[in-house]
């Protein structure tokens, strides 16, 4: 009799399906040159876009932060573990984004499950989220017990189909700002507009925006020009274009005072590390100041987008550093990714449930660290291989 727990069984399954997944020891810091087992890698699979996780000055504000308030933060932000630091920065993370407060949480995973789950109940409550949405997004509105609905992609129509039929009282859209997975921007005025003719709310996790675009790295809801009562929450991560750990949800007064009494996951949890905190806001200060970063990510693009044509491969419709380039079959991605990896570069396959069936990947991303050489180098080697 198969045992209940036949894990065997379904890790052969997984396996068969070309959809294992395996970790791979890094030796090196984060950043464009990295090494594993012995061997070096070009890398295009980071989400280190501003090329700040391993930033001296970043690390040095790291290093004597933990002089200041040593390692742990050791307990939960409502318990003894609210650092002046933690303070600071959510203050001028509010600043930055023209937004009344702002609350930090340990992972962007977590904000995503906290703040839909507070707001949404059982009982009068609907959550919209798009299909490309983030699993964390997805978690979130499942976690909730709302009503949950996925709208195709990018699709304002069937958005509004859904929000005219819906009789819940309390209705949130939920969406990326750029897709995680496919680089492309959420239409998010017209998103704004539907919230608002439907008395919804619209929240915007800018896990792949923030830092990267916007005047001063605001990110996507600054660049499409909504404000707090447009999109009454904003959430973003730190660890991908801000080099850090963690993240953050900002919006009014009122909404970050409800989380703080109903959001589980950020009452019930450790408070991030105060280093942690006193390293992002210097880091938030270079990715204000230090525009040529996005400006050099904008030109990396562009050529590598040149390139990819000149190859006779349609880029796909994204103009942000997440710039994949599309193979059907998991086998095939995978095998691509194997192939290149043996040339030097790291381009990681993303298959399965992570996209949808038959849209395997390669997920090429740029970081302001690469130079014009690397994207040639890797161009030459699609060439040969696609
Ligand atoms: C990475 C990511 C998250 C999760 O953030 P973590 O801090 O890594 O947990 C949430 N949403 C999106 C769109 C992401 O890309």
């Amino acid at each position: 009799m198969n045992h209940p727990f036949n894990l065997q069984a379904d890790l052969a399954l997984i396996k068969a399906a070309n959809l294992y997944r395996q970790r791979q020891v890094l030796d090196s810091p984060q950043g464009i040159e990295i090494e594993s087992d012995g061997k070096c890698y070009v890398n295009f699979s980071s989400n280190d876009y501003l090329g700040l996780s391993n930033h001296p000055e970043i690390t040095k504000a790291f290093r004597q932060a933990t002089d200041q308030y040593g390692v742990g933060s050791g307990a939960a932000h409502l318990v003894c573990g609210h650092s002046a630091a933690h303070h600071a920065l959510e203050e001028e993370l509010a600043d930055w984004l023209g937004r009344e407060r702002a609350l930090l949480f340990s992972t962007g995973y977590m904000a995503n499950l906290g703040v839909i789950s507070a707001l949404l109940n059982t009982t009068d409550s609907a959550v919209f989220e798009d299909r490309l949405n983030h699993a964390s997004l997805l978690d979130g509105g499942l976690l909730s017990g709302a009503r949950f609905q996925r709208f195709q992609h990018s699709h304002c129509n069937d958005l509004k189909r859904r929000l005219e039929k819906s009789a819940a009282q309390r209705k949130l859209i939920v969406t990326d700002g750029v897709f995680s997975m496919d680089g492309d921007v959420a239409l998010l005025k017209e998103l704004a507009v539907l919230a608002q003719q439907h008395h919804a709310w619209l929240m915007i996790d800018d896990a792949h925006g923030i830092g990267v675009s916007g005047a001063k790295g605001q990110g996507s809801v600054q660049v499409a020009g909504l404000n707090q009562s447009q999109v009454p929450v904003l959430m973003a991560t730190l660890g991908k274009a801000i080099g850090t750990f963690g993240a953050f949800v900002a919006g009014s007064e009122e909404l970050i005072e409800y989380l703080i009494q109903r959001a589980r996951t950020y009452i019930y949890t450790t408070a991030m590390p105060a280093a942690i905190a006193e390293a992002t806001r210097v880091s938030l200060r270079l990715v204000q100041e230090e525009s040529w970063r996005r400006d050099k990510l904008v030109d990396l693009v562009t050529r590598f987008q040149q390139g990819l044509t000149q190859l006779g491969i349609e880029p796909m419709d994204s103009l942000t550093p997440i710039q994949p380039i599309l193979l059907g079959e998991s086998q095939r991605a995978v095998q691509i990714s194997d192939v290149l990896k043996q040339h030097g570069f790291w381009v990681t396959a993303i298959r399965p449930p992570t996209v949808a069936k038959g849209t395997a990947r390669l997920r090429v991303t740029f970081s302001s660290a690469h130079e014009n050489e690397h994207i040639d180098r890797l161009l030459d080697a699609l060439d040969q291989l696609l």
